[in-house]
C-alpha cells in the first residue's frame, strides 16, 4: 500500500488536519514458521496540525509532494495539483510514466477523514503549542499490525499481532537484527525518525532512548520467556515515565510498552498492582504491591481508600471539627486573622 494521504474539512484552533498512512513491510522470526520466519506487515498512520504558514514556509523547500512526513495541500483537490506539478518536472527530468504500470505506482491516494474519529485530547502540550503558533503540531502517531504472511506461498498466517517485536529486533543491541532490515523509508530508529519528521516534529524531549530500553526488556523477553528482577524494575520505571502520555512522543512510545505488559499479562509472567499499576512476578492470589517484595503495601492502602469512602459521614465531621479547632487555635496565636 502506497503512503495515503488523509484530509479533513473541519479547521481546530485555526489549524486544519493532515495525516497519513502507509503501509512497511518487516519480519517476524519464531520457530513456528516453515521457515522461521514470516513477512509482517504494519501500518503507520500519523496526524498533525497545520497552519497556513506552514505551507508558505516549507513548500519551497520539498520537492516531492507525497512524501513520508511533508504534507501539502489543505484539501485532497490541492493536494492533487501540486503532486502534478511536481510530477510535470519529475517527468521532464527523467522521462518516466511511459508504461501504466509505473503511472499507476505514482497514482495519490486520498482519504476524507472526520475531525471526530481523530478524538483529540487537549493537553497541555496541545495548548502550549497552539498559543506558540507552531507552524506544524504532531498529534498521534501509532504502528499496528495488519498481518502475516509465509514468504513461501503469501498466504496469511495466524500469530499474536503484536508490536514489540519492532523495538525489539530493530533497537535492542542484543537482537541481532539490530541493523539492516527494516524498510529504509519508515526507519524509525531514533535518530532518523527525527529526521524524517524535522519539521518541529523532533523529539525535543527525547524520549527515543526510551523505546531503546523497551527494545531491550522485549528482545529478553521474545529470547528468554522470561525477564530479570532488573528487567521488570526497568519495565515500572518505563511504565511510570510513559503513562500519562502527555505529548504525542509518549503516547507512540507507550503503545510499544503497553503491548508488551499486555503480552507479559496475558502470559501469566508479571501481574499489575491494582492500586498503583505497579508490575509484579506473578502470582495467582497477588493482586496489590505487598510491604516485604515491592516496598509498599498497595493493599492496606486500598483498604484505608474504601474504609474512608465507606466511613466518609463519619471521618468527615471529626476532620473538619478538629480543622475548626487548628483554625481557632491559630486565630488566637495571631498566624490567621
Ligand atoms: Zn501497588
Amino acid at each position: 500500500m502506497p503512503l495515503t494521504q488523509l484530509f479533513c474539512s473541519q479547521e481546530y484552533h485555526g489549524y486544519y488536519l493532515r495525516g497519513q498512512t502507509e503501509e512497511f513491510l518487516d519480519y517476524i522470526h519464531s520457530d513456528n514458521f516453515p521457515e522461521n520466519y514470516a513477512h509482517a506487515y504494519y501500518v503507520l498512520t500519523f496526524f498533525v496540525l497545520i497552519r497556513n504558514t506552514y505551507a508558505k514556509q516549507y513548500n519551497k523547500e520539498i520537492g516531492y509532494a507525497d512524501s513520508l512526513g511533508y504534507f501539502e495541500g489543505k484539501t485532497a483537490i490541492e493536494f492533487i495539483k501540486i503532486r502534478e506539478k511536481h510530477l510535470r518536472n519529475f517527468i521532464k527530468d527523467k522521462n518516466l510514466l511511459k508504461d501504466q504500470s509505473e503511472k499507476r505506482e505514482l497514482d495519490p491516494f486520498v482519504e476524507e477523514i472526520n475531525i471526530k474519529d481523530i478524538n483529540i485530547v487537549e493537553s497541555p502540550y496541545l495548548l502550549r503549542s497552539i498559543k506558540n503558533k507552531a507552524d506544524i503540531i504532531f498529534l498521534r502517531m501509532n504502528v499496528a499490525l495488519d498481518r502475516i504472511e509465509l514468504p513461501s506461498n503469501d498466504s496469511i498466517v495466524e500469530f499474536p499481532k503484536h508490536i514489540y517485536q519492532l523495538p525489539a529486533y530493530h533497537l535492542s543491541k542484543a537482537s541481532p537484527h539490530h541493523e539492516g532490515e527494516i524498510s529504509e523509508q519508515i526507519d524509525w530508529t531514533p535518530g532518523i525518525f527525527s529526521d524524517k519528521f524535522s519539521f518541529n516534529l523532533a523529539d525535543t524531549e527525547n524520549y527515543s532512548t526510551k523505546l531503546c530500553d523497551i527494545g531491550d526488556i522485549a528482545w529478553e523477553w521474545i529470547e528468554k520467556k522470561s525477564l530479570s528482577e532488573r528487567s521488570v524494575k526497568l519495565l515500572n520505571t518505563l511504565y511510570g515515565e510513559l503513562k500519562d502520555k502527555a505529548d504525542p512522543y509518549k503516547e507512540y512510545y507507550f503503545s510499544f510498552l503497553h503491548d508488551l505488559t499486555s503480552d507479559l499479562k496475558d502470559h501469566k509472567f508479571v501481574g499489575q498492582c491494582s492500586y498503583c499499576e505497579n508490575f509484579f512476578k506473578y502470582a495467582s492470589t497477588k493482586k496489590f504491591c505487598s510491604l516485604l517484595a515491592d516496598g509498599k503495601n498497595c493493599g492496606k492502602s486500598v483498604r484505608n481508600k474504601r474504609h474512608y469512602i465507606k466511613n466518609k459521614e463519619k471521618i468527615l465531621p471529626k476532620v473538619r471539627d478538629s480543622n475548626r479547632k487548628l483554625k481557632a487555635f491559630y486565630k488566637e496565636k495571631g498566624i490567621i486573622k
